[in-house]
Protein backbone atom coordinates (compact mmCIF):
# COMPACT_ATOMS: atom_id res chain seq x y z
CA UNK A 1 0.00 0.00 0.00
CA UNK A 2 1.30 3.75 -0.72
CA UNK A 3 -0.06 6.89 0.56
CA UNK A 4 -1.04 9.51 -1.96
CA UNK A 5 -1.99 12.47 -2.43
CA UNK A 6 -5.02 13.98 -4.77
CA UNK A 7 -5.56 17.79 -5.16
CA UNK A 8 -9.47 18.26 -6.49
CA UNK A 9 -9.75 21.77 -7.75
CA UNK A 10 -13.39 23.15 -9.51
CA UNK A 11 -14.68 26.32 -10.44
CA UNK A 12 -17.38 25.68 -13.01
CA UNK A 13 -20.99 23.95 -11.63
CA UNK A 14 -21.68 22.62 -7.76
CA UNK A 15 -18.14 22.35 -6.72
CA UNK A 16 -18.43 20.80 -3.40
CA UNK A 17 -21.29 18.18 -4.74
CA UNK A 18 -18.19 17.59 -7.54
CA UNK A 19 -15.89 16.72 -5.15
CA UNK A 20 -18.04 14.68 -2.60
CA UNK A 21 -18.87 12.48 -5.79
CA UNK A 22 -15.14 12.36 -7.02
CA UNK A 23 -14.22 11.27 -3.72
CA UNK A 24 -17.04 8.58 -3.05
CA UNK A 25 -15.92 6.84 -6.39
CA UNK A 26 -12.09 6.75 -5.25
CA UNK A 27 -13.15 5.51 -1.28
CA UNK A 28 -15.69 2.70 -3.59
CA UNK A 29 -12.62 1.58 -5.83
CA UNK A 30 -11.24 -1.66 -3.82
CA UNK A 31 -7.70 -0.50 -4.28
CA UNK A 32 -8.07 2.34 -2.91
CA UNK A 33 -9.17 4.06 0.84
CA UNK A 34 -9.56 7.58 1.16
CA UNK A 35 -8.24 8.13 5.02
CA UNK A 36 -8.64 11.99 4.69
CA UNK A 37 -9.74 15.46 3.14
CA UNK A 38 -8.94 18.56 3.97
CA UNK A 39 -11.56 21.44 4.21
CA UNK A 40 -12.48 23.70 0.94
CA UNK A 41 -10.60 26.69 0.17
CA UNK A 42 -11.49 29.46 -1.99
CA UNK A 43 -8.74 31.05 -4.29
CA UNK A 44 -7.87 33.31 -7.35
CA UNK A 45 -8.08 31.48 -10.73
CA UNK A 46 -4.65 31.58 -12.05
CA UNK A 47 -3.99 32.43 -15.64
CA UNK A 48 -6.11 34.66 -17.69
CA UNK A 49 -8.25 32.05 -19.11
CA UNK A 50 -9.94 30.31 -15.74
CA UNK A 51 -12.53 32.09 -15.62
CA UNK A 52 -13.94 32.25 -11.88
CA UNK A 53 -12.40 32.03 -8.49
CA UNK A 54 -11.37 28.35 -8.04
CA UNK A 55 -12.37 26.01 -5.15
CA UNK A 56 -9.45 23.49 -3.64
CA UNK A 57 -9.17 20.70 -1.56
CA UNK A 58 -7.08 17.82 -0.81
CA UNK A 59 -7.16 14.12 -0.02
CA UNK A 60 -4.60 11.36 1.57
CA UNK A 61 -5.67 8.13 0.43
CA UNK A 62 -3.81 4.67 0.42
CA UNK A 63 -3.35 2.38 -2.46
CA UNK A 64 -2.20 -0.95 -3.81
CA UNK A 65 -2.53 0.88 -7.65
CA UNK A 66 0.45 1.55 -9.61
CA UNK A 67 1.06 5.42 -10.53
CA UNK A 68 -0.23 4.98 -13.89
CA UNK A 69 -3.82 3.29 -12.62
CA UNK A 70 -4.25 5.86 -10.42
CA UNK A 71 -3.70 8.55 -12.80
CA UNK A 72 -6.01 6.72 -15.01
CA UNK A 73 -8.74 6.30 -12.15
CA UNK A 74 -8.69 10.14 -12.04
CA UNK A 75 -8.93 10.88 -15.45
CA UNK A 76 -12.05 8.52 -15.71
CA UNK A 77 -13.86 10.33 -12.73
CA UNK A 78 -12.92 13.65 -14.06
CA UNK A 79 -14.88 12.70 -17.45
CA UNK A 80 -17.61 10.96 -15.82
CA UNK A 81 -18.52 14.34 -13.74
CA UNK A 82 -18.58 15.64 -16.54
CA UNK A 83 -14.94 17.50 -17.15
CA UNK A 84 -15.07 18.71 -20.96
CA UNK A 85 -11.31 19.42 -22.00
CA UNK A 86 -10.74 22.67 -23.53
CA UNK A 87 -8.61 25.35 -23.47
CA UNK A 88 -5.74 24.05 -20.52
CA UNK A 89 -6.06 25.54 -17.17
CA UNK A 90 -9.63 26.98 -18.49
CA UNK A 91 -12.56 26.83 -16.58
CA UNK A 92 -13.43 23.48 -15.30
CA UNK A 93 -16.13 21.27 -13.58
CA UNK A 94 -13.24 18.76 -11.65
CA UNK A 95 -9.90 18.71 -12.31
CA UNK A 96 -7.89 16.06 -10.07
CA UNK A 97 -3.89 16.13 -9.88
CA UNK A 98 -1.86 13.46 -8.36
CA UNK A 99 0.20 15.24 -6.00
CA UNK A 100 2.52 12.91 -4.19
CA UNK A 101 2.97 9.31 -4.42
CA UNK A 102 4.71 8.31 -1.64
CA UNK A 103 8.26 9.32 -2.03
CA UNK A 104 8.78 8.20 -5.12
CA UNK A 105 10.00 10.85 -8.06
CA UNK A 106 8.35 10.05 -11.43
CA UNK A 107 8.83 11.41 -14.78
CA UNK A 108 7.01 9.74 -17.66
CA UNK A 109 4.90 11.65 -20.82
CA UNK A 110 1.80 11.40 -18.69
CA UNK A 111 2.92 11.60 -15.52
CA UNK A 112 4.99 14.17 -13.61
CA UNK A 113 5.35 13.35 -9.47
CA UNK A 114 5.23 15.28 -7.39
CA UNK A 115 3.47 17.32 -9.36
CA UNK A 116 5.52 20.31 -10.50
CA UNK A 117 3.27 23.35 -8.70
CA UNK A 118 2.41 20.87 -5.62
CA UNK A 119 4.69 23.11 -3.64
CA UNK A 120 4.38 26.53 -4.64
CA UNK A 121 0.64 26.21 -5.34
CA UNK A 122 -1.03 28.62 -2.31
CA UNK A 123 -4.02 26.75 -3.23
CA UNK A 124 -2.71 23.20 -2.81
CA UNK A 125 -0.33 23.92 -0.06
CA UNK A 126 -2.45 25.19 1.98
CA UNK A 127 -5.21 22.66 1.94
CA UNK A 128 -2.33 20.18 2.61
CA UNK A 129 -1.18 21.58 5.40
CA UNK A 130 -4.22 21.11 6.96
CA UNK A 131 -4.29 17.42 6.49
CA UNK A 132 -0.39 16.67 6.76
CA UNK A 133 1.86 20.09 7.82
CA UNK A 134 5.01 17.67 8.67
CA UNK A 135 4.97 15.48 4.90
CA UNK A 136 8.50 16.27 3.42
CA UNK A 137 8.24 16.63 -0.56
CA UNK A 138 10.22 13.91 -1.55
CA UNK A 139 12.04 16.15 -3.86
CA UNK A 140 13.15 19.00 -1.87
CA UNK A 141 13.12 17.15 1.98
CA UNK A 142 11.76 20.21 3.44
CA UNK A 143 8.08 19.75 5.65
CA UNK A 144 4.91 21.52 3.35
CA UNK A 145 4.71 23.69 6.74
CA UNK A 146 8.47 24.95 6.24
CA UNK A 147 7.66 25.34 2.36
CA UNK A 148 4.65 27.90 3.17
CA UNK A 149 6.86 29.59 5.51
CA UNK A 150 9.51 30.21 3.13
CA UNK A 151 7.25 31.66 0.65
CA UNK A 152 5.40 33.92 3.06
CA UNK A 153 9.07 35.34 3.70
CA UNK A 154 8.97 38.99 2.56
CA UNK A 155 11.18 40.14 1.05
CA UNK A 156 10.90 36.92 -0.55
CA UNK A 157 14.21 36.61 -3.30
CA UNK A 158 13.41 34.50 -6.14
CA UNK A 159 16.31 34.23 -8.38
CA UNK A 160 16.17 34.48 -12.11
CA UNK A 161 18.30 32.20 -14.72
CA UNK A 162 19.74 34.33 -17.41
CA UNK A 163 16.64 32.86 -19.77
CA UNK A 164 14.06 34.34 -16.68
CA UNK A 165 15.78 37.19 -16.23
CA UNK A 166 16.11 38.99 -19.61
CA UNK A 167 12.31 37.83 -20.12
CA UNK A 168 11.41 39.50 -17.11
CA UNK A 169 13.42 42.65 -17.19
CA UNK A 170 11.28 45.10 -19.26
CA UNK A 171 8.33 44.31 -16.75
CA UNK A 172 10.25 44.47 -13.43
CA UNK A 173 8.29 47.69 -12.29
CA UNK A 174 4.17 45.98 -13.12
CA UNK A 175 5.48 42.37 -11.15
CA UNK A 176 7.17 44.78 -8.31
CA UNK A 177 3.26 46.90 -8.10
CA UNK A 178 1.53 43.30 -8.51
CA UNK A 179 3.42 41.44 -6.36
CA UNK A 180 4.49 43.33 -3.20
CA UNK A 181 7.43 42.25 -1.00
CA UNK A 182 8.78 39.91 -3.75
CA UNK A 183 12.22 40.34 -5.06
CA UNK A 184 12.97 39.14 -8.71
CA UNK A 185 16.91 38.96 -9.19
CA UNK A 186 19.12 37.95 -11.59
CA UNK A 187 21.65 34.77 -10.99
CA UNK A 188 24.61 36.93 -11.08
CA UNK A 189 23.39 40.46 -9.67
CA UNK A 190 25.39 41.89 -6.81
CA UNK A 191 22.14 42.10 -5.54
CA UNK A 192 21.52 38.91 -4.64
CA UNK A 193 22.11 38.23 -0.39
CA UNK A 194 24.13 35.62 -0.64
CA UNK A 195 24.18 34.55 3.37
CA UNK A 196 22.65 31.18 4.52
CA UNK A 197 19.73 32.24 6.54
CA UNK A 198 18.12 33.48 3.51
CA UNK A 199 19.42 30.63 1.29
CA UNK A 200 16.10 28.60 1.74
CA UNK A 201 13.66 30.99 0.14
CA UNK A 202 15.98 30.90 -2.76
CA UNK A 203 13.44 30.22 -5.71
CA UNK A 204 14.82 29.16 -9.10
CA UNK A 205 13.09 29.61 -12.43
CA UNK A 206 13.82 26.92 -14.61
CA UNK A 207 12.79 26.61 -18.71
CA UNK A 208 14.06 23.35 -18.26
CA UNK A 209 12.40 19.96 -18.23
CA UNK A 210 11.64 17.84 -14.75
CA UNK A 211 14.99 15.89 -15.12
CA UNK A 212 16.75 19.23 -15.21
CA UNK A 213 15.03 20.68 -12.61
CA UNK A 214 16.18 17.44 -10.30
CA UNK A 215 19.16 17.56 -11.25
CA UNK A 216 19.88 21.48 -10.47
CA UNK A 217 18.12 20.35 -6.68
CA UNK A 218 20.73 17.61 -6.24
CA UNK A 219 23.58 20.64 -6.91
CA UNK A 220 22.46 23.01 -4.54
CA UNK A 221 19.94 21.38 -2.12
CA UNK A 222 18.77 24.31 -0.41
CA UNK A 223 17.24 26.12 -3.42
CA UNK A 224 13.29 25.41 -4.14
CA UNK A 225 13.52 25.11 -8.11
CA UNK A 226 10.17 25.78 -9.82
CA UNK A 227 9.43 23.85 -13.08
CA UNK A 228 7.40 26.11 -15.35
CA UNK A 229 7.93 23.85 -18.77
CA UNK A 230 4.33 22.59 -18.72
CA UNK A 231 2.28 26.17 -17.81
CA UNK A 232 0.34 27.44 -20.56
CA UNK A 233 1.19 30.57 -22.46
CA UNK A 234 3.94 33.35 -23.20
CA UNK A 235 7.05 32.91 -20.90
CA UNK A 236 5.93 35.91 -18.97
CA UNK A 237 2.61 34.75 -18.52
CA UNK A 238 4.07 31.56 -16.89
CA UNK A 239 6.21 33.74 -14.68
CA UNK A 240 2.96 35.90 -13.33
CA UNK A 241 0.63 32.67 -12.81
CA UNK A 242 3.36 31.30 -10.99
CA UNK A 243 3.86 34.35 -8.74
CA UNK A 244 0.18 34.75 -8.54
CA UNK A 245 -0.30 30.91 -7.30
CA UNK A 246 2.74 31.69 -4.48
CA UNK A 247 1.42 34.54 -3.46
CA UNK A 248 -2.04 34.16 -3.28
CA UNK A 249 -4.00 33.33 0.03
CA UNK A 250 -6.30 31.23 -0.29
CA UNK A 251 -9.06 31.36 1.96
CA UNK A 252 -10.46 28.32 4.15
CA UNK A 253 -14.19 27.45 4.18
CA UNK A 254 -16.26 25.48 6.29
CA UNK A 255 -16.92 21.79 4.57
CA UNK A 256 -20.60 22.24 5.53
CA UNK A 257 -22.11 25.01 4.04
P1 LIG B 1 -3.81 20.89 -15.24
O1 LIG B 1 -4.08 19.90 -14.14
O2 LIG B 1 -2.39 21.37 -15.28
O3 LIG B 1 -4.79 21.99 -15.24
P2 LIG B 1 -4.85 18.86 -17.02
O4 LIG B 1 -5.67 18.38 -15.85
O5 LIG B 1 -5.57 19.16 -18.30
O6 LIG B 1 -4.01 20.16 -16.64
O7 LIG B 1 -3.74 17.77 -17.22
C1 LIG B 1 -2.95 17.75 -18.33
C2 LIG B 1 -2.11 16.46 -18.37
O8 LIG B 1 -1.22 16.44 -17.27
C3 LIG B 1 -2.83 15.14 -18.29
O9 LIG B 1 -2.98 14.63 -19.57
C4 LIG B 1 -1.89 14.24 -17.47
O10 LIG B 1 -1.47 13.09 -18.20
C5 LIG B 1 -0.72 15.14 -17.18
N1 LIG B 1 -0.11 14.99 -15.85
C6 LIG B 1 1.24 14.97 -15.64
N2 LIG B 1 1.52 14.85 -14.34
C7 LIG B 1 0.32 14.80 -13.70
C8 LIG B 1 -0.04 14.68 -12.32
N3 LIG B 1 0.90 14.58 -11.36
N4 LIG B 1 -1.36 14.66 -12.01
C9 LIG B 1 -2.30 14.76 -12.99
N5 LIG B 1 -2.03 14.88 -14.31
C10 LIG B 1 -0.72 14.90 -14.67
MG1 LIG C 1 -5.13 18.08 -13.85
Amino acid sequence: MTAAWIGLGANLGDARSAFDAALSQLDAHPQISVLARSDLYQTAPVGQLAGNAFLNAVCRVETSLAPLELLDMLQSIEKQLGRQRGVQWGPRTLDLDLLFFGEQLIESPRLTVPHPGAWYRRFVLDPLIEIAPNWKHPLFQVSLFELRNCLQARPLQIVLTPHWSALCEASHDQIASLFPGIKLVAENSPCLTEDRATRSLWLRLLSDDWSATVAAHAKIPSQLTADLTASPGEPLEKVLDFLTALHDEPQRLDCDP
